[in-house]
């Protein structure tokens, strides 16, 4: 039922948001489209299935082969599209893909593969159980621009690979490299109809989730994730929802405050913190407080901020002046509710209207937007914590759970800690780059959302599992079919005995009941 249609915008523009270059322009899908390029995904799927895992493996090597080749025009388009530097766009896009595809041809096969499913219960012995894993059909996938390439990509090689057709709807800010996407796939072998990219904004998406799809794999905001939620409730549309994060950082009283600050820095300010898996939220020992906050400071304000394709930038610019504004928002009311401004604070307007300076907050608290609230930029606010209960609590005192990194010379300390906290992913000294782990599942608890993505979970949420049970021995009848009485009742407790009862007297004892009653009932 539809019931979250918009009204769709007939064209899109993408803009370099470094320096404002409008960079391409494509029309946008409207629900027409949507229903057209659903029905030409269904009609060429059972192809695609039936072609084979190594078949598709084989496409996938190409694709993997095809990326490495034009590594560096993605990257570039990337840059240009996103305004990441263009290392991170090599290094947290392009080569997390290329990994993706490698652990995807190793594995797809074991995973996906036919399995036989041993019966324990001596009762079904007699029957033999098999287990298939069946693509969904037709899986919508709807990105955001902060990881415009490596979210849809992945997330578009463990569908595919499991047989499925894919529809893409990539944000409307970063259109032009699902393009390129896409004609990555085409060169490596992927039929049209199989992956098709649909450009437009929300009204695209709402089209996509009201649209015949068999699943959506949606990765964005909270708000639109549950938007998304409530239509697909409706007609029990099975989603998965990869939604923000407000990731805590620990750092306990033994922690290395050189190698520590410059984590809180990287984990803080890489994509200029437009990263789902950023540090969002940092909490320190006080006994390392002062020095801690110190050394954040001071390696911030050495930070390169600047167009990404410059080889020397750090730190590019946020994707849009509305995300700025966010970011203004955050601070300001920290700063009105006492949080101290150790570096950054201000927009860097000599550089464009979507620059902002990497910013370090002390003395924040839970009262501040900052320290609740997704801010999705360049901003590092501080607080401090008296022991490692406290620690916990501040860490798991949000609505978000995508993950959160914990930072110690005592390892073992670390992953006990680990475990206490409520989060999808807890990293022990390193953040962030557990998305590149292409073997760790990806996904969240509490509002972050439902569903795991990469790994071999990442590639179970594209099947159906579907079991098969054959019976062994299929001209006899079952004994528990009609023919109620008590023979039948005293074979069943006789059964019941013989299969659960401790010690091995009481269970021979129970078999001796259960044959009885079976020969006298077949007498
Ligand atoms: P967004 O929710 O605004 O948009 C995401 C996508 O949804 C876009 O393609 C957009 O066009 C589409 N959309 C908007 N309204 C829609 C509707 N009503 N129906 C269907 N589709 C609709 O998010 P964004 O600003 O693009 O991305 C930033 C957010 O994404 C942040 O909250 C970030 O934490 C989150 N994110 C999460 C992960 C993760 O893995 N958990 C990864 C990256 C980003």
């Amino acid at each position: 039922m539809a019931t979250d249609v918009q009204i769709a915008v007939s064209r899109l523009a993408s803009v370099n948001p470094a320096t404002g270059e409008v960079l391409g322009e494509l029309d946008c899908a409207g629900p027409t489209e949507v229903r057209a390029a659903v029905a030409r995904a269904r009609a060429a799927q059972p192809d695609w299935n039936a072609c084979g895992i190594r078949n598709r493996v084989q496409v996938l090597r190409r694709f993997q082969q095809n990326l490495l080749a034009s590594k560096t025009d993605i990257a570039r388009r990337i840059t240009q599209e996103a305004g990441k530097p263009y290392v991170e766009a090599l290094l947290t896009e392009v080569l997390v893909v290329l990994d993706n595809a490698r652990f995807l041809i190793e594995n797809a096969f074991a995973v996906l593969r036919e399995e036989k499913l041993p019966h324990g219960n001596l009762a079904h012995k007699t029957k033999s159980g098999r287990i298939l894993h069946e693509p969904y059909g037709v899986i919508g996938i709807i990105s955001p621009w902060n990881y415009p390439f490596s979210i849809p990509a992945t997330e578009t090689m463990a569908a595919l690979v499991a047989g499925n057709a894919v529809i893409l709807k990539p944000s409307e800010l970063t259109p032009l490299i699902a393009m390129e996407l896409q004609s990555l796939l085409r060169q490596s072998g992927v039929p049209d109809d199989i992956f098709q990219v649909l450009p437009g904004e929300g009204a695209t998406g709402s089209a996509l989730v009201n649209s015949e799809i068999d699943k959506l794999v949606f990765t964005g905001s909270v708000a639109t994730g549950r938007r998304i939620a409530q239509v697909a409730a409706e007609r029990l549309l099975p989603v998965v929802l990869e939604l923000g994060g407000k990731d805590p950082m620990l750092v306990l009283d033994d922690a290395d405050v050189d190698v520590a600050s410059s984590a809180a820095v990287w984990g803080a300010f890489v994509n200029c913190g437009q990263t789902c898996l950023s540090v969002e939220r940092c909490y320190v020992h006080a006994s390392l407080y002062p020095a801690f906050v110190e050394a954040c400071a001071e390696k911030t304000r050495k930070l390169r901020v600047g167009n990404g394709m410059e080889a020397s930038t750090e730190v590019g610019p946020m994707i849009h002046e509305r995300q700025v504004r966010i970011v203004e928002t955050d601070v300001e009311d920290a700063r009105q509710r006492g949080a101290r401004v150790v570096a950054g604070g201000t927009r860097l307007r000599d550089l464009g209207p979507t620059f902002y300076a990497p910013t370090v907050l002390a003395d924040v608290d839970h009262g501040m937007r900052v320290m609740r609230e997704e801010t999705f930029g360049p901003v590092l606010p501080i607080a401090r914590f008296a022991d490692d209960d406290e620690a916990v609590r501040l860490a798991n005192e949000s609505e978000y759970g995508l993950a959160a990194s914990i930072w110690t010379r005592d390892r073992a300390r670390g992953e006990r800690l680990a475990r206490r906290i409520q989060a999808g992913t807890v990293m022990v000294n390193d953040t962030v780059s557990c998305f590149s782990i292409s073997e760790a599942p990806h996904g969240g608890v509490k509002s972050t959302g439902l569903g795991r993505t990469h790994g071999r979970w990442g590639l179970e949420e594209m099947v159906r599992v579907k079991y098969v049970d054959s019976d062994l021995l299929p001209r006899i009848k079952k004994p528990w079919w009609f023919g109620y009485g008590s023979g039948l009742t005293r074979e069943m407790e006789g059964l019941m005995g013989l299969l659960y009862a401790r010690p091995l007297r009481e269970k021979m004892k129970a078999a001796v009941r259960a044959v009885g009653a079976l020969w006298r009932r077949k007498l």
